[in-house]
């Protein structure tokens, strides 16, 4: 590719860039290849840019230099026409083009000096080590570009704040932690790799780089399907807890699959259990799963909340992404194998805590084991004592309880070859109760749940929208716990049951399952 072909760079290409060549490369010529961002990620970039706009009021009385992005020499014809105007504070969304790179700074402000400060705003609760560079490269350009910069600062939500109700003060609710220092000492690395950047760029085919931990740090990488689909049916990536090092020695030796793995590579258990799975095509048991699954007593309730945690707090007294619980499901197996179903959702503006807890305790008060999926409803229930001292008394009685958990037991104990090296629900119940998949919900996900809860508290909601909302986050919930009697009946399969216990919950789960049919 000539020279001349080599697109320009923004921030986030040059980001992209520090993280892989590949997505580099991938992001300038062949961006369809990416997976759009879900209803999920969506709302946290959304939530991104409100932060973005309320921290304007950090340095307040500037100019928003509003071109949208995709006119960005506009833009920079614009900033470089008011810089000059010392009556004008500051300038939200500055654009400049330098050395090749476009920017946009989220806040440029005025210092008396008549020097200036870069503010890059973020969401996050610190600054993170991946922040250094996308302060430098800005710092970069905007120098090059003729400005001064006394100070590089990083706003983010602080930990400190609590959401006294009605609008949000910026002053109050971010941080600016200085990043002068670091980002100064960044900047004389970024010739080197840009250089990189630009030879990785003048190839005709991206870098033929191979999936791995750098594909979710420190950002989640948009082609990873893409990517995924080049790796081997079973690729190694999919071993369970797969070590740096593992994976080097693996990939060294020219081991790509799981297929190929020789037996005396030395695999912990759960490792050795996806190796065997794939290689037989049968789920694998350890000796000790009917044990811990023993260890479900009835009446025992397998429970899962949804919680909302905005990055910009809904009720007074939170604090940024602090979880409020709004909605259990709990599916309930009786002593004579029976399954009931209960569920809370709640309902208007009010802070939901007081009556989440309320109504859970009263639900599993005389239970036997409480089976959850993960430690979250615990961590979920410490916090509330905190904050709701009225009902830590209830809560603690209700914690020291017998709990499960049950993804301990599926990651220590069990392996199918079809949860492909995750452990999560989501995950695990399609591989053990296919026909039984998400996929046939509106809603899919945590994020999704909460932005449905939020959107069906909204006062300009519809009676009708509302109705529904409802009715998807109850399903959500519900699934998610009858998931979990579907993978604990799975998981025995018909020859390992000790019981008729099992054999009465497959047929109690036949009667209520409204999802289709059951794998056994
Ligand atoms: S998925 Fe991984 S290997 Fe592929 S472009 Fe993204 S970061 Fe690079």
């Amino acid at each position: 590719m000539a020279g001349d072909d080599i697109p320009l760079l923004s921030k986030s290409r040059f980001t992209s860039g520090l993280q892989c060549l590949r997505k580099l490369h991938l992001s300038c010529f062949q961006p369809d290849l990416g997976t759009p961002p879900d209803a999920a990620q969506q709302a946290v970039f959304d939530a991104g840019a409100l932060v973005g706009e309320i921290a304007r009021d950090l340095r307040p009385g500037g100019v928003l230099i509003d071109e949208a992005y995709y006119l960005h020499d506009e833009a920079v014809q614009r900033t470089r026409g008011l810089l000059t105007d010392t009556s004008i504070p500051a300038f939200y969304e500055a654009a400049f083009t330098e050395e090749g790179i476009r920017v946009r700074a989220d806040i440029l402000a005025r210092t008396p000096e008549n020097s200036w400060e870069l503010i890059e705003v973020k969401s996050t609760m610190s600054t993170k080590k991946q922040h250094i560079p996308d302060v430098a490269v800005q710092l970069m350009v905007i120098e090059k570009a003729g400005l001064t910069t006394e100070r590089v600062s990083l706003a983010h939500l602080s930990r400190d704040y609590t959401y006294p109700g009605g609008e949000y003060q910026a002053d109050q609710l971010l941080t600016i932690d200085d990043m002068t220092d670091d980002a100064r000492a960044y900047v004389g690395t970024i010739a080197d790799e840009l250089a990189v950047m630009r030879r990785a760029l003048s190839e005709d085919e991206p870098p033929d780089i191979a999936i791995g931990p750098h594909c979710r740090k420190p950002y989640d990488c948009e082609f990873f399907a893409h990517c995924r689909a080049r790796e081997p049916e079973w690729t190694i990536e999919e071993l369970p807890g797969l070590s740096a090092k593992k994976r080097t020695q693996l990939r060294d030796g020219g081991t790509l699959s799981i297929l190929e793995i020789p037996d005396e590579t030395q695999l912990n258990a759960a490792q050795e259990r996806a190796r065997q799975s794939v290689i037989t095509g049968s789920p694998q048991r350890g000796d000790r799963l009917e044990a811990e699954l023993n260890k479900i007593v009835t009446p025992a309730h397998f429970i899962d909340f949804e919680t909302l945690g905005p990055a910009l707090p809904v009720y007074p007294g939170t604090r940024p992404y602090e979880a409020v619980p709004f909605q259990w499901s709990d599916h309930v197996l009786h002593q004579n194998g029976s399954v009931t179903h209960s569920d809370f959702l709640a309902d208007g503006s009010e802070d939901p805590r007081s009556a989440f807890v309320d109504s859970l305790v009263s639900q599993l008060t005389g239970a036997a084991t409480i089976v959850v999926y993960s430690s979250y409803e615990e961590t979920c229930l410490r916090g509330l004592q905190a904050v709701l001292p009225d009902h830590s008394a209830a809560l603690e009685t209700l914690l020291t309880g017998r709990w499960v958990d049950l993804l301990q037991i599926v990651r220590g104990h069990y392996y199918h070859r079809d949860f492909r090296g995750s452990f999560s629900l989501k995950s695990v119940l399609p591989a053990l109760a296919p026909g039984v998949a998400y996929e046939d919900l509106e809603i899919r996900g945590g994020m999704v749940a909460s932005n449905a809860y939020l959107e069906s508290i909204r006062p300009e909601t519809s009676a009708r929208s509302r109705k529904k909302l409802r009715q998807d986050l109850l399903a959500y919930c519900a699934k998610d716990t009858k998931a979990m009697l579907l993978i604990i009946d799975a998981m025995r399969g018909e020859r390992a049951r000790p019981s008729g216990l099992t054999s009465k919950l497959s047929r109690a789960l036949r009667a209520l399952w409204p999802f289709g049919a059951l794998k056994t």
